[in-house]
């Protein structure tokens, strides 16, 4: 659907997928005025479809919105995407157990214009696509590269919006991560390129032990980084299941050394393309270790579990995740 300062959202428009014709000067493609999001529907066991917290994605879309200077897209517009999207073919959500349906709403700047101004025109589209399962029973724990040289985000900066800048900005430290036979990017601190706080496309937790106390911690939200949405699920889901959850500053030699102490025993990242896999070794242009014994923890397995059984309605949605569409 599109959308034009003076008019509104055009919300009577919408067209079927297919390729789309830009103006050169369409301010998105010299400006960087996209934003996006990531949510999944899942086939449940009594064969109605259900989507993982919507609202949440919703709220999120809108807060990058206000970042990028760009227009609410009203919340019930963004569900009403959804539904109209499942209703075309419901057969879209994949029936065997662990696939579901990734969803990728995507809002950017249309308006043909070279002057530097937030656009008057914006396109929102949503694109589906099948996700492949997520859910066998030993995943490969992840080795994670930390950049000492790039920054993601800045203080003040677009950091805590989903917008496509963003991603642009990680490419180079990720290709570098793979070079050095890893498979994401950890990023520090903008500042005093220390504290530890996300990866390209996920949240990070560890799991600390001190006497027979178990926390589950993840760093704090700074505004650099991505408030993700199975971040703040598993922290609920961790309180759930007894364990203190907190929020930390995370330095990486902090890191390094409890691993070494034994005081973490786990390391794992979160999001919605992977939920929750485990991270078995670290490494960097300065130092690398092992996390645990480099294989997926029990904890981290665990807590998986619990989410993953919620998103396939195999065990009860005690928090009303689960929006039936
Ligand atoms: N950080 C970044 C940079 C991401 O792109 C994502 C994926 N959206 C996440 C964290 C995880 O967020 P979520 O759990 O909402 O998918």
């Amino acid at each position: 659907i599109s959308y034009d300062r003076q008019r509104g959202w055009d919300a009577g428009s919408l067209h079927p997928y297919r390729p789309i014709v830009l103006d050169p000067t369409a301010m998105v493609l010299h400006y960087g005025q996209a934003i996006f999001e990531g949510l999944k529907a899942y086939r449940q066991p009594n064969g109605t479809i259900a989507v993982f917290r919507p609202m949440e994605n919703a709220n999120r879309f809108n807060r990058s919105a206000t970042r990028l200077s760009m227009p609410q897209l009203p919340n019930d517009l963004f569900i009403r995407s959804i539904r109209a999207l499942l209703h075309v073919d419901r057969d879209w959500v994949p029936k065997n157990l662990g696939q579901s349906l990734y969803l990728r709403p995507l809002m950017f700047a249309s308006e043909p214009m070279l002057g530097v101004r937030p656009s008057d025109q914006y396109e929102y589209i949503l694109i589906a696509s099948p996700a492949d399962p997520f859910f066998s029973a030993d995943p490969t724990p992840l080795r994670v590269w930390i950049t000492h040289e790039y920054v993601r985000a800045a203080p003040g900066g677009t950091g805590e919006a989903k917008c496509a800048g963003n991603y642009a900005a990680s490419l180079l430290a990720q290709a570098e991560a793979f070079d050095a036979g890893c498979d994401q990017v950890v990023w520090l601190d903008a500042i005093a390129r220390t504290q530890v706080e996300e990866m390209g496309g996920m949240n990070l937790f560890f799991v600390e032990q001190s006497g027979d106390q178990t926390r589950i911690v993840t760093p704090r939200l700074t505004g650099t980084l991505l408030a993700g949405i199975t971040r703040l699920s598993i922290l609920q889901l961790a309180a759930d299941a007894g364990f203190q959850a907190a929020e930390i500053d995370l330095s990486v030699d902090e890191w390094r050394d409890r691993c070494a102490s034994g005081t973490i025993t786990e390391a794992f990242a979160c999001g919605t393309a992977a939920v929750i896999a485990p991270i078995g070794e670290v490494r960097s242009s300065k130092s690398s270790w092992l996390v645990g014994d480099g294989g997926a923890g029990p904890i981290t397995m665990r807590l998986r579990k619990s989410l993953l059984d919620i998103q396939h309605g195999i065990s009860e949605d005690r928090h009303g995740w689960m929006e039936e569409m």
